[in-house]
């Protein structure tokens, strides 16, 4: 994996890297992937999500290539798609969105936020983040030259203070991200939080970007509310999500964006300029997965999941790594007081060399100085995997 680094013999100054590549670095995340397939561990690093793709959705991707939908697709996505999508919508939060005009099938949720972006702000914007932060929506945001605000949550269940936040806005704020579920902490965001999102987006006319991804992934009843339902926030929403998490598909590269008609035009055109459609076989896989899958389908992901994080917690716990619960998403912070090593990345590392098993730095996920005694694990795994990584930590 190559890390960028300026040139080290080039006297010209037009033939470098632009001003933002020296800064850049690979994520932490992929960092410790490539670390992990190299002593042949346990991945419990990245959120690759491995278990097994629905049926109805591997099935009707596959009988999509085989019946000749390879070509490019609509900039916005097949209507299929659209029309699932917004049906969808409507079924799990009652948000009217017109398939035609208000919905851009995307490049993953990660394209339907860099096209967001594109279509929305303007370099030397502020935009207001919550930390812990998923690293790619900062990265975005400097990466278009954007500058992210971190607003901290409080630990250890991550409340939201919503004075911190009216502070956090300047003159040069345009947006607020809210990720419901949270990766990395596994925060709900509740209906009181969201509202005094919602009052400050009003009060400084200010766009909210959601990031629900992890909207079926809830755990002990907990329930996910999607802020573009709330009072006056329809029009300002930019909802993102995707297929990445609930399909266990995170390499099609399929998700999608609802918004209010006016902003959708300047998204699909951006979108269409960075990656021209979405996968167009895979469009159809997603489709056939929104309009077969049974209601059941999504409450067993949840169940299956909160299975799989009571075994994780148990193995932290037991490893002395203690854990706190995330109420969603599939991600665990535990206290990596106990290894050796003066970072979180240098704990990682040590983690990873005497159990096999690969976790990511908290650092990660805060500013510099920020989770060094933190680390992240994913629990989206196959059982197999899933148990020797546990017994593997009850070893340390
Ligand atoms: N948003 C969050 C909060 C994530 O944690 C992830 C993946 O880990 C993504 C987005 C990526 O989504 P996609 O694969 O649809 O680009």
């Amino acid at each position: 994996m190559p890390t960028i680094a300026a040139p080290a013999s080039t006297s010209s100054k037009r033939l470098a890297l632009s001003a933002l590549a020296p800064g850049t670095v690979q994520s932490e995340i992929r960092a410790m992937s490539v670390a992990c397939e190299q002593m042949g561990g346990i991945n419990l690093a990245q959120g690759v999500c491995d278990t097994p793709v629905p049926p109805p959705v591997e099935e009707a991707a596959i009988k999509a290539i085989r019946d000749g939908h390879n070509i490019y697709t609509r900039l916005d996505g097949i209507g299929r798609l659209r029309t699932a999508i917004a049906a969808k919508q409507k079924r799990d939060y009652g948000l009217e969105y017109d398939p035609e005009t208000e919905v851009l099938v995307a490049s993953g949720a990660t394209g339907g936020l860099h096209a967001a972006c594109m279509a929305l702000l303007n370099p030397g914007d502020e935009v207001i983040l919550f930390e812990p932060f998923y690293g790619y929506h900062t990265a975005t945001l400097r990466s278009l030259r954007m500058n992210p605000v971190l607003v901290p949550l409080d630990a250890p269940d991550w409340i939201l203070v919503a004075d911190r936040l009216r502070k956090a806005v300047t003159a040069k704020t345009r947006a607020i991200v809210v990720n419901t579920p949270a990766n990395p902490s596994g925060k709900i965001f509740t209906r009181a939080e969201l509202e005094a999102v919602a009052e400050v987006c009003l009060e400084h006319d200010l766009f909210l970007f959601t990031d629900e991804i992890y909207e079926y992934f809830v755990y002990d009843g907990a329930q996910h509310i999607s802020a573009a339902t709330l009072p006056g926030m329809r029009e300002r929403t930019i909802v993102i999500s995707g297929f990445s998490k609930t399909f266990s598909v995170t390499g099609w590269r399929l998700g999608y964006v609802t918004a209010d008609k006016k902003w959708m035009g300047a998204m699909s055109y951006f979108h269409d300029l960075t990656y021209v459609c979405a996968p167009s076989a895979f469009q159809h896989g997603a489709a056939a997965g929104l309009e077969q899958l049974p209601q059941s389908f999504y409450t067993e992901l949840a169940t299956a999941h909160q299975d799989k994080r009571a075994r994780i917690l148990a193995a932290l716990t037991d490893a002395g790594l203690t854990p706190s619960t995330p109420a969603g998403a599939y991600y665990v912070l535990a206290d990596a007081s106990k290894l050796q090593g003066t970072t979180s990345a240098e704990k990682a590392r040590n983690l990873l060399a005497a159990t096999g098993v690969a976790s990511v730095a908290g650092s990660a996920f805060f500013r510099s100085g920020g989770g060094e005694n933190l680390l992240r694990f994913c629990f989206a795994k196959i059982d197999d995997d899933l148990n020797e990584a546990c017994a593997r930590l009850r070893k340390l």
